[in-house]
């Protein structure tokens, strides 16, 4: 089909009577019709990308502009009197958690924009990641029915479903599949689970709680379930086109395992070549060893997956024995290596009786990367130290992005059109090209700032409908939208506010420019801490949006079920982009990119790519305070009194009581005091504020009150806002994709 033949038939389609659903549904049928007409150049190596978490947002809209029909179709349903905003009705389809699932929608969004073979593999979950509503200033989760409006933009693919044995069930697995429109037309493949109603729960949930010894064993189903359906198809279609012998399987795929929870997959790969093509164990081992390459997204010892020996062994006995087999062999290498015991301790895939799926990934990957430059030098010195001294040639830096598609055209037409009438329109096609903003900058920053100023507002009206809070619109705003974890420190922001707050009431605080700051963040159903701090933010804004003398200059909002398309008004609407994580906690952070890319200059701690923004916007372009990664060292050997700290400074006094002193109320669940404690007294597992807040909290009140002085040079203050975005190409996932194109996939397009 011709795009003249998709837009005669758009125009017409009859639209009077139906409904949003059944407009979404017929129109992106037709445009799947569309874009699966182009013709594809044949490939010779494909690389796989197995991810647990596909966090894809909305396809509609993302898929017009692919196929390059977006504007076309606004102006066709315009001229029959629908806005094309209705759309964003449709759910997002929420499969994945956070950053890591993004960053896998990314990078299958920027291989196929560079024309580069590269196929997803993951679950397609019954129900994405929870809904959130906030009821009384409690988090409550809802189910994710994300295919509540239907599915046009998946097709099964009812006769390539495939078998996956555990030792108690038989699960069919019928693949869906999601085409990705670019330069050529790949393939997300997402597994569902069918057969009876217990083989059905493997596909249900995105982590399914796994505080259970159930839950675990689910957990692990999982894992293995769309592991295996996709190697046994790779291994399958090799055998197909060049016979039972395998030496050149590595010629033809490469599989990226993104994180420790697809690494069964090479458990498995090994199992298949040995029991269905009697390959030997140590050949199987070295077709492994070419093939797989692996990613570590976390230090966090929680997030690195670690399988009871004794529950593999129940249910997938033939992976326990050669995960055993594996164990054996790594031994004997070790031997021959001269490691000390502990060294090998260090590096064992099996110990203390459990799998540990981040050293299998290390020993059997032919590289080992991270994701921003610090910490892939953290995963050198620290985490994975032993194995950088015995195998340094395997760890590689891959710095995350993002991309621009979705993250800077789709999201923000305005500035992207301001861009094109600056330097042109190839930076469209070339995201290198950005930087020549850098010489344009002064005659464009009027323009920058009316920009910014429809943004804003954009998303005040959108914060207005949804959470039904006024903002003025000449407020700046401060936003911080991440998962909830104590080391990304929501909790020291609401102290922060609180601390401004108590200035301005005092009048210690002059000359305050009007401000927001926006909170987006669902917390771990199971994460009692991090519910509280949700909690505690919610008391917050209750407490200063109702403030009569301070709420004409300081808002706080906690917007509801933060997603990828509220992502999508938040970045381009805010000034101001909080990225606070304890230094060497945030192993990268993606949302930074995104704010940099729309001219938020960057509030935050030399942690994750903060570092690296701000190497390249300047650091005169952003605010950085805080402890850094040696001081943090420093203060977790040589004592570290938070207690001391809040003694000391009557605002932290302030702040951190009110935790407990009755200004704010917890519903009498306790869970506020349960905050105080971790920080002031510490629990059996952690000593008191290990994420270090109140270290940082008086250097970071001072850096947001300089943001806002600054802000008040409107010409200076949107120069800066303009570096960032200027310099921002580097974060790009296409520059990435590119990378790990020619550094591990040898791949081309
Ligand atoms: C980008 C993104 C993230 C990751 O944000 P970080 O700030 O890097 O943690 C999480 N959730 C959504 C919806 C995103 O779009």
């Amino acid at each position: 089909m011709e795009t003249t033949e998709f837009i005669k038939q758009l125009e017409e389609l009859k639209t009077e009577g139906k409904t949003t659903q059944e407009l979404y549904n017929e129109i992106s049928s037709l445009a799947m019709i569309f874009g699966l007409r182009k013709e594809q150049r044949p490939v010779v190596k494909n690389a796989y990308y197995l991810s647990m978490e596909f966090l894809i947002g909305r396809s509609f809209f993302n898929n017009l502009m692919e196929l390059g029909v977006l504007d076309e179709t606004r102006n066709i349903l315009a001229q029959k009197g629908i806005d094309i905003n209705i759309f964003e009705e449709i759910e997002d389809a929420a499969l994945g958690n956070g950053g890591l699932g993004r960053l896998a929608a990314c990078f299958l969004d920027s291989a196929a924009g560079l024309g580069l073979p590269l196929q997803g593999y993951g679950i397609r979950y019954r129900y994405g990641l929870f809904k959130q509503a906030i009821e009384n200033g409690f988090q409550v989760e809802l189910p994710d029915d994300w295919q509540r409006f239907g599915d046009p933009w998946s097709i099964r693919r009812e006769n390539e479903k495939r078998t996956v044995r555990f030792a108690d069930m038989t699960v069919t697995a019928v693949p869906y599949d999601m085409p990705v429109f670019g330069k050529r037309i790949n393939v997300l493949r997402l597994w569902q689970a069918e057969g009876d109603e217990e083989a059905q729960k493997i596909s249900e949930y995105l982590y399914p709680a796994d505080d259970t010894e159930e839950g675990k064993l689910l957990r692990l189903r999982q894992e293995y379930f769309f592991s295996a359906a996709a190697v046994g198809e790779l291994i399958e279609k090799h055998v197909k086109l060049y016979g039972r012998k395998f030496h050149n399987f590595a010629d033809f795929n490469v599989i990226q395992l993104n994180d420790t929870h697809p690494v069964l997959a090479i458990a498995e790969f090994i199992r298949i070549l040995i029991a269905d093509y009697q390959v030997n164990f140590s050949d199987a081992v070295e077709i492994a060893r070419k093939t797989f390459a692996y990613t570590n997204h976390t230090i966090m010892p929680e997030a690195l997956e670690c399988w009871d020996a004794g529950q593999v062994k129940k249910i997938l006995p033939d992976i326990y024995a050669l995960l055993i087999k594996l164990h054996l062999k790594q031994k004997e290498d070790f031997d021959k290596l001269n490691c000390s015991e502990e060294e090998a301790s260090d590096m064992a895939i099996y110990s203390s009786d459990r799998f540990s799926m981040a050293n299998l990934a290390v020993y059997i990957g032919k590289t080992v990367n991270g994701v921003a430059k610090l910490h892939t030098e953290i995963l050198k010195d620290s985490l994975f130290r032993t194995a950088y001294r015995y195998y340094p040639e395997k760890f590689q830096n891959k710095t995350n992005g993002i991309t621009q598609r979705r993250w800077l055209m789709l999201c923000n037409r305005e500035l992207s059109e301001l861009i094109d009438n600056t330097i042109g329109k190839e930076w469209r096609s070339d995201i290198s090209l950005l930087c020549g903003l850098n010489g344009h900058i002064p005659e464009i920053t009027n323009e920058f700032v009316r920009v910014k100023a429809v943004k804003r507002k954009q998303l005040f009206d959108y914060i207005k409908k949804h959470e039904g809070i006024d903002i003025p619109e000449n407020f700046i705003v401060y936003s911080q939208v991440k998962r909830l974890h104590e080391y990304k420190r929501q909790l020291m922001t609401a102290f922060a506010i609180l601390e401004i707050y108590k200035g301005l009431k005092d009048g210690t605080v002059k000359d305050f420019q009007p401000s927001v700051f926006v909170f987006g963040a669902k917390s771990a159903p199971s994460y009692k801490r991090a519910k509280a701090i949700i909690k505690f933010i919610n008391e917050v804004a209750d407490k200063l949006n109702s403030d009569e003398q301070t709420n004409k200059f300081l808002k706080v909002v906690f917007v509801q079920n933060y997603n990828v398309s509220y992502a999508e008004k938040i970045v381009a609407g805010t000034d101001v982009s909080l990225q606070v994580s304890t230094a060497g906690l945030e192993a990268s952070g993606t949302g930074n990119m995104k704010f940099m890319m729309n001219g938020a200059v960057t509030c935050g701690t030399m942690d994750g790519a903060n570092i690296e923004i701000v190497e390249l916007a300047g650091k005169e372009n952003n605010y950085i305070f805080g402890a850094e990664v040696d001081e943090i060292e420093k203060l977790k050997t040589e004592g570290y009194e938070p207690a001391k700290l809040m003694q000391k400074n009557a605002l932290h006094r302030y702040a951190v009581s009110a935790l407990t002193d009755g200004t704010f109320s917890d519903g009498g669940t306790g869970c506020f005091k349960d905050l105080y404690d971790a920080l002031i007294v510490g629990a059996s597992w952690h000593k008191p504020d290990h994420y270090f807040v109140l270290h940082d909290l008086q250097s970071y009140v001072e850096a947001l009150l300089k943001i806002n002085t600054d802000y008040k040079d409107q010409k200076s203050f949107a120069t800066k806002q303009l570096k960032n975005t200027a310099n921002s190409a580097f974060f790009s996932s296409d520059r990435t994709i590119m990378e790990y194109a020619e550094e591990i996939w040898n791949i081309t397009d």
